[in-house]
């Protein structure tokens, strides 16, 4: 696996632009393929933890498509760590997961119930050399990761800093790192998670920020996606040749452009969208869907 933070870059959006404000995209993407985007920036010190632990495994959580699960299966392959997966039901077989297993990554399918209890199921299973890390990715850890996210490019230009929200661990590590003249607003791709919020905030070490998250965009709820979405990410991809994810970036985008035809942002904003990568998960789209 190379993990190659030199390959990130920075690029303007025109197509998005109705309004004088200016736009453009911090392409985290390109680190890898399937340890893309924001995945490597909140796994970074976790591993580190579990490597000065000595710890032989790394354990954590996640659905049939999780970015998170694949990625943390490449990323100890590569630094020669084992690695389990809980995975929540009994849906096997998805492209995701045979990647994870093709990377060494134990799979253990999970019945919803159990899934539900962390607790039990760390008890259940717990070895004294595993380290364990939460479904998603979520912990302050995490967060210290993410705001990583800032030393890669210089971001002090820009007013407003857009980024899709699941566990809200990139966003809290974002608004940690954001100077004071910048505001971090949230995507959320969930549907009415409105204690998000309050997790985000548990992680954050500035607590007296103010958190802005948008809950309309979410397209009916998790990884859930409709023509009028799968048409915007086909049409920014043929304008900008940008690829995105049904899961994070398609509604992520979506919704900054929404934003900006509806005036929420300042002719002076100078707005900055953080594809967080994703684009694996595309693969469990029908053939022809999408034009990329
Ligand atoms: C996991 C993921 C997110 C969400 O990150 P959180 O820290 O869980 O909020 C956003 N975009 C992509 C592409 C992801 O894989």
């Amino acid at each position: 696996m190379e993990i190659n933070l030199e390959q990130i870059t920075l690029e303007s959006l025109p197509s998005l632009s109705k309004t004088g404000s200016t736009r453009s995209i911090l392409r985290l993407d390109k680190v890898h393929p399937i340890v893309s985007g924001n995945k490597w920036f909140k796994l970074r010190y976790y591993i580190a933890e579990a490597l000065e632990g000595k710890k032989s495994t790394i354990a954590s959580f996640g659905g049939a498509f999780s970015n998170h699960i694949v990625a943390l299966a490449y990323a100890c392959k590569a630094l020669k760590l084992e690695s389990v997966g809980f995975i929540r039901g009994e849906e096997a077989g998805s492209i995701t997961l045979q990647d994870a297993a093709k990377a060494g990554m134990q799979l253990h399918y999970i019945s919803r119930n159990d899934f539900n209890d962390k607790i039990y199921l760390k008890n259940l299973y717990h070895q004294p050399d595993w380290y364990w890390i939460n479904e998603g990715g979520y912990g302050k850890i995490g967060a210290k990761g993410a705001s990583t996210i800032f030393n890669t490019v210089d971001l002090n230009s820009f007013t407003h800093i857009v980024c899709a929200v699941g566990t809200g661990t990139m966003m809290a590590g974002l608004i940690d790192a954001a100077n004071c003249h910048q505001q971090i607003i949230g995507i959320s791709v969930l549907k009415n998670n409105f204690s998000i919020e309050a997790e985000v905030k548990y992680l954050l070490k500035k607590k007296d920020q103010p958190i802005t998250i948008f809950y309309d965009y979410h397209f009916g709820g998790y990884a859930k996606h409709t023509p009028l979405l799968l048409n915007f990410m086909n049409e920014l991809y043929l304008s900008e040749a940008l690829p995105t994810d049904i899961v994070y970036t398609g509604k992520l985008m979506f919704a900054v452009n929404d934003l900006i035809t509806k005036k929420y942002f300042g002719d002076d904003a100078n707005i900055l969208v953080i594809h967080s990568g994703g684009l694996q998960g595309n693969r469990s789209l029908a053939d022809g869907k999408l034009v990329f």
